[in-house]
């Protein structure tokens, strides 16, 4: 058994169970080894990037700010959803939504296909498998992040995400819960269509959180020309986030790998650590509480809506 297992097996025993059965709750106890596993991962996800993002920001500091309350919020943020409570929600709803819907499917005769269904020549060839989820993966993300900046009402949403003038490798999970939402349904659709091995490779989604999260530093660090165009850098996708000079365009979608912009011509290398931002975020947005950042989302993407419904052509706001 891996250590992460051992770990969660012991807390959840020694410290969930305890209080589950003093609250009568022992109903959710499956539920709540998941949720511990789930977040010691997140915790080990925290302590990789602060062992490696934060000397990087001390030595290689891009900006310094007089007051870092806008930091503050993004890792509360980062806390939610990593060791909070998203990691319950996802679980609880992810793993038991694929559960009941695979169910309901096979039923009803629809077999979930799985890469080695599709593909027979990868039976037995565990890591080529996994390396081609990967890459299937994130080319998903890739268009799930470039459709949202491409329809004003999911850029209402998305914007919460750049609003942020005070990047830090905090920042990759403020998001608004409810585009986490449809980049939940997304990967589920996603997962019905090829089939995602539910936490099969905990350690490798432990590294691409990390890779996401480093991708925000706000550091001056370049993997070099051939580098940086087989791995993200924080100078690759702080030119998705830095604000547009007149004719520039939105690029680098990408969350891992720079293939997909590459392949799909969003790609641009020549974008020197711009500052970051959105000018049409409202102010609750940028320097609001966490909860005024989520309630100036909601406004936001009800104003998209009413434009669309006048008949407005329903174009994303001016991307970042
Ligand atoms: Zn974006
Ligand atoms: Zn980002």
């Amino acid at each position: 058994m891996d250590p992460f297992s051992t770990a969660a097996g012991w807390l959840h025993e020694n410290c969930l169970i305890p209080v589950l059965y003093q609250l009568d709750l022992m109903q959710w106890e499956e539920i709540g080894y998941g949720w511990v596993l789930v977040a010691l991962y997140g915790v080990a996800q925290v302590l990789l990037m602060l062992a490696v993002c934060w000397p990087m920001e001390r030595f290689r500091r891009l900006e310094h700010w007089p007051d870092n309350r806008a930091v503050t919020v993004d890792i509360f943020y980062t806390l939610l959803n990593r060791i909070g409570v998203m990691p319950l929600v996802t679980f609880v709803l992810f793993y038991q939504l694929q559960v009941w819907l695979t169910g309901w499917l096979t039923d009803n005769g629809y077999v979930p296909p799985t890469l080695e269904g599709i593909f027979p020549w990868l039976m037995g060839k565990q890591w080529l498998t996994l390396i081609i989820y990967v890459l299937i993966l994130d080319c998903a993300d890739y268009w799930r992040h470039r459709l949202s900046h491409r329809f004003g009402w999911w850029y209402a949403l998305h914007s919460v995400h750049h609003a942020q003038k005070q990047m830090t490798f905090w920042s990759d999970d403020r998001n608004h819960v409810l585009d986490d939402v449809v980049a939940f349904i997304w990967f589920l659709a996603l997962g019905l269509l090829i089939g995602i091995p539910p936490m099969q490779f905990p350690v490798i989604i432990l590294i691409l959180r990390f890779l996401e999260g480093m991708s925000h530093a706000n550091a001056r660090v370049s993997f070099g020309a051939i580098g940086e165009r087989l791995l993200i850098s924080p100078r690759f996708h702080r030119a998705h986030h830095g604000i547009l000079a007149a004719g520039q365009k939105s690029c680098n979608y990408g969350a891992t790998f720079p293939f997909w912009d590459i392949l799909f011509g969003t790609a641009d290398f020549s974008r020197d650590y711009a500052q970051t931002g959105d000018p049409s975020a409202p102010a609750a947005m940028v320097t609001g509480s966490w909860w005024q950042q989520q309630v100036a989302g909601f406004a936001r993407l009800g104003r998209a809506l009413t434009r669309r419904r006048r008949g407005a052509p329903a174009r994303a706001m001016p991307a970042p």
